[in-house]
């Protein structure tokens, strides 16, 4: 397939990361990643120096504890050029501790609701708002379908996504605090393709960072992600990408170079993807992993879940694997077998309950035991 126009941008304002503009005025830049365990700030500033050499426009470091904020303080320090940012988990009040050490803070709308339920989410808002204002940084409202607002339980997560993202649009506004990117993921690509493109027909005014979350392992995660960011940078869709592989730490730079790689792709006219994303087979959805990991044996994990079911291709299933407590639980949630790390075992959960905790050594054989079982029930082999 080949492009018979120039790509037109669509018309957004500039938000400033430092001296990086993110909008229609400024090339698409690309964003990675930190998994070295934060504490550990030789090795972050490591990886964020290689992340950079490889062409990272802006560094994404897991801030959850005040050690954690000690460490980003002395990362800080060790590569002062770098273009970092923060996301907030559950801790909004975080934003005050590590925003003189940043550049950008994302913050994610579903997380605001669980700590301190009595103060407003507005408030909450106003807060990071505060904070980003007084040490002049970017903010990212980062919503996505495994971490939606539970007040919109139970409705369509697209419908759901748009509402939550237009609230906090609307906070922001009120405040007259236009610093801003949006980003609404899901890992599954055609999704990101339709809320995307309905949230550029709606604010057109507002840059959008493009990514398909947990896209998993190669090569299928850059299928996946090749997929949505080529139907939406080619409609001019998209200001800033992140693509969120499961790789080991000494090859995580290749997020930043299959990043780069498909937006050449789109400029020069090179399309591999189809049209949809085929979800005829089995699906494995994995976490590009992060400081947070709780085991270091994650990602081989992930890689034994995708030998573990080669056999069952053809089966119409999705499987998640993720590295820790803070996004593992929700996240394996919609999945048919989904698993999540903890430091010493992990939790294997069957269409959102849990099946129970097993060793790293006993976890495949009982995954492959459920998948069976599964298999066998759509089958009509035994009574689900
Ligand atoms: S699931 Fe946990 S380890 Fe994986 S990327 Fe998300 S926060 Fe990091």
């Amino acid at each position: 397939m080949t492009l018979p126009v120039k790509i037109l941008r669509r018309k957004t304002r500039s938000v400033f990361v430092r001296d990086l503009g993110i909008g229609s005025e400024h090339p698409i830049s690309v964003q990675s990643m930190c998994a070295t365990k934060t504490q550990d700030v030789e090795a972050t500033a490591e990886q964020i120096r290689r992340l950079r050499e490889y062409g990272a426009d802006v560094v994404r470091v897991a801030v959850d504890s005040k050690k954690d904020v000690e460490a980003l303080e002395a990362v800080r320090k060790a590569v002062p050029d770098a273009r970092i940012v923060v996301d907030l988990q559950e801790s909004y009040r975080l934003a005050e501790k590590v925003a003189p050490f940043v550049d950008k803070i994302r913050y994610n709308p579903g997380h605001l609701h669980h700590h301190e339920k009595s103060v407003p989410v507005r408030e909450k808002v106003a807060f990071i708002v505060g904070a980003a204002q007084i040490h002049d940084c970017a903010l990212r409202i980062g919503v996505n379908f495994g971490s939606l607002d539970p007040a919109q339980a139970g409705a369509d997560p697209i419908e759901a996504a748009l509402s939550s993202v237009t609230e906090h649009i609307g906070y922001l506004e009120e405040l007259d605090f236009t610093r801003y990117v949006v980003s609404l993921k899901s890992s599954d690509p055609n999704d990101v393709v339709a809320i995307n493109t309905e949230f550029a027909k709606r604010f057109p005014e507002i840059p959008l960072h493009l990514g398909v979350t947990e896209a998993g392992l190669l090569p299928m995660g850059e299928v996946k992600t090749r997929v949505a960011f080529e139907h939406l940078l080619a409609r001019g869709i998209g200001d800033t990408v992140r693509v969120s592989l499961t790789l080991p730490n000494e090859r995580k730079h290749e997020e930043i170079l299959v990043g780069k790689s498909i937006i050449s792709d789109v400029y020069a006219g090179r399309f591999r993807s189809v049209p949809t994303f085929d979800h005829d087979g089995i699906n494995i959805i994995s976490c590009p992993s992060c400081s947070r990991v709780e085991n270091s044996a994650f990602v081989e994990l992930a890689e034994k879940v995708r030998t573990a079911v080669q056999d069952t291709e053809q089966e119409k299933l999705t499987i998640a694997v993720m590295g820790c407590r803070v996004n593992g639980p929700g996240e394996t949630d919609d999945a048919d077998l989904g698993l999540w790390c903890a430091p010493s075992h992990v939790n294997l959960k069957r269409k959102g309950e849990l099946v129970g905790s097993f060793s790293y050594e006993e976890i495949l054989g009982r995954f492959r035991q459920e998948l069976d079982l599964i298999i066998a029930e759509r089958r009509g082999q035994l009574d689900p």
